[in-house]
Order: C-alpha cells, then sequence, then structure tokens
C-alpha cells in the first residue's frame, strides 16, 4: 500500500532493526518504545485491522508474537510483556495497518495501561444483551 510507513519498512524503502522475518510477517523494535525492546510484529500483506484480516493470516502472524514474546523473556530477562493492537484510530491506531505491540514490562516500572471504571446498577446486563454471543 503506498504511503504506509510498514508497507515502506517491509519492502526495505525506510530502515528498520529487525528482530524476525519470514515469508508472512516481520518483527522489528518500536522508533518509541514505551520500554526498552518494544516490538512491533505486522503481516508483510497490507491488512488494516482485524476486521480486515483473514483469519489464515492471523494465525500466523500471532504465532510469531509468540515466538518474539519468548525472545523477549530469554533476551532480555523481563519477567513480562503487554500484547496489545490498537484496533482502529479510536483506540489509539496511528499506522492503519495492522501490528501487535509487546511491550517488555518490570515489576517496578510503574506503567498502568488502562484506567478501570465500574458498572451501574443494571448497566452490565443491558451491555452483555449487545454483545453475548451463546
Ligand atoms: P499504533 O499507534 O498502534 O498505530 O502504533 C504505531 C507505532 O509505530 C508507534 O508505537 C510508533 O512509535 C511506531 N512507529 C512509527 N513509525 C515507526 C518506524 N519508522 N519504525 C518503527 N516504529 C515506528
Ligand atoms: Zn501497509
Amino acid at each position: 500500500m503506498e504511503n504506509c510507513i510498514f508497507c515502506k519498512i517491509i519492502k526495505g524503502e525506510l530502515p528498520s532493526y529487525k528482530i524476525y522475518e519470514d515469508e508472512h510477517n516481520l518483527a522489528f523494535l518500536d522508533i518509541n518504545p514505551t520500554t526498552e525492546g518494544h516490538t512491533l510484529v505486522v503481516p508483510k500483506q497490507h491488512f488494516v485491522n482485524f476486521e480486515d484480516i483473514p483469519e489464515e493470516e492471523l494465525k500466523k502472524t500471532i504465532l510469531i508474537v509468540k515466538k518474539i514474546g519468548k525472545k523477549l523473556k530469554d533476551g532480555l530477562g523481563v519477567e513480562s510483556y503487554n500484547v496489545c493492537e490498537n484496533n482502529d484510530l479510536a483506540a489509539g491506531q496511528l499506522i492503519p495497518h495492522i501490528h501487535f505491540h509487546l511491550i517488555p514490562r518490570h515489576g517496578n516500572d510503574n506503567l498502568k495501561p488502562w484506567p478501570q471504571t465500574s458498572y451501574s446498577e443494571g448497566r452490565a446486563e443491558e451491555v452483555l444483551k449487545k454483545i453475548k454471543i451463546n
């Protein structure tokens, strides 16, 4: 896809710190890391988001996320990591080429990604009716 930063990285038109590459996926360091080793895993084909990517491609990508997660633990000696996919603009997806963030975490890093709220009386049941699948 023209003008897509990640497509340009995949084609080698922009530089990146590559961690892993195969026929279908590329993993590289995020240029503005939340923590050291913050990695992005992207499918080489340009899919925008979860709704756009075919299941078979998604499966291949998520297996690479798992592989990189193990490498972050082994290589950096971190205790934990977050896996995050910002799905569309309101969720913070700035680059519309689906990608998974892996963010190494340390017990003392004081990062608190998600503020939490609570449901008012009856609200959880109303929400459930809209999204329950079976
Ligand atoms: P998102 O907001 O989920 O779309 O995440 C986009 C991520 O891409 C951000 O964390 C950026 O720091 C990262 N990013 C943008 N440009 C580059 C680049 N040229 N190389 C590596 N990471 C990048
Ligand atoms: Zn792209």
